[in-house]
């Protein structure tokens, strides 16, 4: 595997290895499993692997973690060479963002929708920063993990909406043994709150559960909160009931039968660490459980 920080030797490795197609994984790595399940599944599908290794400012708010995000370039070497990345791109923000950027790419529509509302702009930081490394790596496939769905569903609309003839690759969620969701933020819980998470995705799991059986999605809501309170020290910073990857709200059970398929999405802050899980099921699945 080689590594390369600017935009020039990407380029040049490139052209050495003219070939025909790139899947590429960006992340701001430590990376984990869960990114791994993306490098590895852009092995099987493209000739070369492409993984991109960037914390972007852009994409975090004042306030939060960015300085506190957790960073570690040997072990990120080793992981993604082991996980078969065959260019590790590390870019460095000067290049990223020589200057502050004159244009931004800006979400219109779902600005307004979970991750969106809590973290104003975020969603404006990765088209952003996505559009530029797209431009930069060129690829014909980019691999994005469905824990961070709204990211999924916002990518999605910028590729449609500017034609960009990348195909995008939606990868499941990859969880620890308790159902924790792997990510990065993960080493920022303390050992008390790292045994409280779990019930994040454990809660999610009843209240899909509780919709099938047609309890009102309201009830459904307060009891994701009651539990989330009393079991962790964790607050709640949204739990919501949406279609995917449309992200409408859905607060009737009428609406709920209208969509094919449905997120419950939430975000639980800890006392460093907000993590953000999902859960998304489909309404013939539901019809089946009847
Ligand atoms: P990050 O480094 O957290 O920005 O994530 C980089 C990419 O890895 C994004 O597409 C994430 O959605 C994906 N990812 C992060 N955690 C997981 C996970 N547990 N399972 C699947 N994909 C993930």
């Amino acid at each position: 595997m080689k590594v390369v920080r600017t935009v020039e030797e990407l380029r040049q490795w490139k052209k050495q290895h003219n070939t025909q197609r790139v899947g590429f994984v960006p992340t701001m790595g430590y990376l984990h499993e869960g990114h791994e399940a993306l490098i590895k599944k852009a092995k099987e599908e493209c000739d070369l692997v492409v993984t991109s290794i960037f914390v972007n400012p852009l994409q975090f708010n004042q306030g939060e973690d960015y300085l506190t995000y957790p960073r570690n370039e040997e072990w990120d070497t080793k992981r993604a060479g082991k996980a078969g990345t065959d260019l590790l791109f590390i870019p460095n923000g000067d290049e990223m963002y020589p200057q502050p950027m004159k244009s931004i790419i800006t979400l219109k529509d779902g600005a307004d929708a979970l991750c969106g509302r809590s973290r104003p702009g975020h969603f404006d930081g990765v088209l952003t920063v996505v559009m530029k490394l797209f431009w930069m790596v060129l690829p014909t496939k980019a691999y994005f993990g469905l824990k961070d769905a709204q990211q999924v569903a916002v990518l999605e609309s910028m590729v449609n909406e500017y034609h960009i003839p990348i195909d995008i690759v939606r990868i499941p969620t990859v969880r620890e043994e308790d159902g924790l969701a792997k990510s990065s933020r993960n080493v920022n819980l303390t050992d008390q709150e790292r045994m409280e998470a779990p019930t994040i995705y454990s809660s999610l799991i009843k209240m899909k559960d509780l919709l099938m059986q047609g309890e009102e999605i309201e009830k459904v809501i307060t009891r994701f909160h009651d539990t989330i309170s009393s079991t962790t020290s964790g607050t709640v910073d949204y739990i919501e009931l949406r279609s995917f990857p449309g992200m409408e709200t859905i607060e009737t059970t009428e609406k709920m039968q209208t969509v094919n398929e449905l997120i419950l999405a939430c975000a639980v802050s800890f006392s460093r660490a907000r993590l953000i899980d999902n859960c998304l099921f489909k309404l013939e699945q539901m019809e089946e459980v009847k």
